[in-house]
C-alpha cells in the first residue's frame, strides 16, 4: 500500500464517510461538472421526476462516490452501491434492478469491467425502464418482460473511452472530473482538519497540498499521518515545518513523489543520463516489474512532466534533473 496511491485502502473507507461532503454546495473544486449538475438535478426536481443517468469519469480519489451520494442526497433518493466488477452474471443485475425503488441512484463502480450479458440488460433497463429475465435454458428459454421503476444510474469509470458507445449514448449527461488545483486541495484539508478537529494553519495545509498529487483522497490521508505526527512529535498542532519534516518521515518529497517515484527517476538520470532507455532496462535497474514500474510509477511523472515515454524509450525532463537536484551532462560537439 502506497501512501500516496489513489485507490482506497481499508484505513481510508473508515475515515471517508466520515469525511464526505453531504451537499453539492460542500464539495470542493470541480466547478465545471458541478455547475452542470446543478443544473441536472435541479430541473428534475422541478419536473418532479427522475434525473437523467449521469456517468462520471475520472482518476480514483477525485470524489466519483462522493458526488453519487450527493446526486442522492440532493434528489431526497436512497442509493443502492454496487461495482461492475461485482455483476458477473446478467440475474445478478436483474436482482439488482428489479428491487430498486422509485426515483432510487444506483450507483455502479467501475462499470467499464461489467460483464457482456449484464451490460446488454443495463442498455433496455436505461432506456426502457424494463429487462428481460431468461428463464430456463436452451430451447425451451423464455424471456419475461419486467417493468422497473424509473431510476438514475449513476455511473463511474477511470476513463469514459474505455465504455462502448451504446452504453456511453445511454446517459443524459457526462461530467470529467480533473485532478484539483493545489488552492482546491488545500480547502479540502482544512475542511477534513476541522472535521477531525486538527489545528491546521494556513501554510500546513498548503505544504500537505503541494505533496498531495491533486487527489483529495490523498490529501485527507497525509493529512492523518501529518496529525500523527504533530501528536507524537509537537504539540498537535500543523504548520508548516511539522507538515514537512512528516511527510519526510514517510518519504513523501516536496512535490508528492514517493520512495518508488524516485528510485525510478533516480535511475534514469544516474545510470542512463536521462535516457532514452528501455522500459525493461530501466525497471530492472530498479528491481521492480515493469508493470510496477509503467502502470504505478510513470503516469504520475508523465503528468507532472518530469518524464517523457518517447518511441525511443523513456526520457528525463530538464525539470526532472532540477527536481532530483543533479546536473544534466554536457553535450558535447557532435
Ligand atoms: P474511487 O473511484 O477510488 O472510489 P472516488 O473518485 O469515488 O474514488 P471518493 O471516494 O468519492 O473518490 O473520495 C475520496 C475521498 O476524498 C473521500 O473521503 C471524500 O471525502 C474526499 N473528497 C473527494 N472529493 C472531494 C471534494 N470535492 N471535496 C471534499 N472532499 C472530497
Amino acid at each position: 500500500e502506497r501512501l500516496v496511491g489513489a485507490e482506497a485502502d481499508g484505513d481510508d473507507q473508515a475515515v471517508e464517510a466520515a469525511l464526505r461532503p453531504k451537499e453539492l454546495g460542500e464539495f470542493v473544486g470541480q466547478s465545471k461538472v458541478r455547475e452542470q449538475l446543478d443544473l441536472v438535478l435541479k430541473a428534475a426536481r422541478q419536473r418532479g421526476g427522475t434525473a437523467d443517468h449521469v456517468l462520471l469519469s475520472g482518476a480514483p480519489g477525485l470524489g466519483k462516490t462522493t458526488l453519487s451520494m450527493i446526486i442522492a442526497s440532493e434528489m431526497s433518493a436512497p442509493i443502492r452501491i454496487t461495482s461492475g466488477p461485482a455483476i458477473q452474471h446478467a440475474g445478478d443485475l436483474a436482482a439488482i434492478l428489479s428491487s430498486l425503488q422509485e426515483g432510487e441512484v444506483l450507483f455502479l463502480d467501475e462499470i467499464h469491467r461489467m460483464s457482456r450479458p449484464a451490460e446488454e440488460m443495463l442498455y433496455m433497463a436505461m432506456e426502457d425502464f424494463r429487462v428481460d429475465v431468461i428463464v430456463g435454458k436452451g430451447p425451451g428459454a423464455t424471456a419475461i418482460p419486467l417493468e422497473l421503476p424509473p431510476f438514475t444510474l449513476v455511473g463511474a469509470t477511470t476513463r469514459a473511452g474505455l465504455l462502448p458507445p451504446p452504453l456511453r449514448d445511454r446517459f443524459g449527461f457526462t461530467g470529467h472530473m480533473e485532478f484539483y488545483e493545489p488552492e482546491e486541495l488545500e480547502r479540502v484539508i482544512h475542511r477534513s482538519a476541522r472535521l477531525l478537529d486538527v489545528d491546521t494553519d494556513e501554510e500546513g495545509a498548503a505544504e500537505i497540498a503541494g505533496r498531495s498529487r491533486g487527489t483529495p483522497r490523498i490529501a485527507n490521508r497525509l493529512l492523518r499521518r501529518v496529525r500523527d505526527y504533530a501528536q507524537v512529535k509537537a504539540d498537535g498542532a500543523i504548520n508548516r515545518e511539522i507538515a514537512g519534516r512528516a511527510l519526510d518521515v514517510y518519504e513523501v518529497d516536496a512535490r508528492g513523489l514517493d520512495r518508488l517515484d524516485r528510485s525510478v527517476l533516480g535511475a534514469l538520470l544516474k545510470l542512463f543520463g536521462g535516457g532514452p532507455v528501455g522500459l525493461s532496462t530501466l525497471s530492472v535497474a530498479v528491481g521492480e516489474e515493469r508493470e510496477t514500474v509503467e502502470e504505478v510509477a510513470e503516469p504520475f511523472l508523465v503528468r507532472e512532466g518530469l518524464l517523457a515515454r518517447t518511441p525511443r524509450g523513456r526520457v528525463a525532463t530538464p525539470a526532472a534533473w532540477a527536481h532530483l537536484g543533479l546536473t544534466p551532462p554536457q553535450q558535447g560537439p557532435h
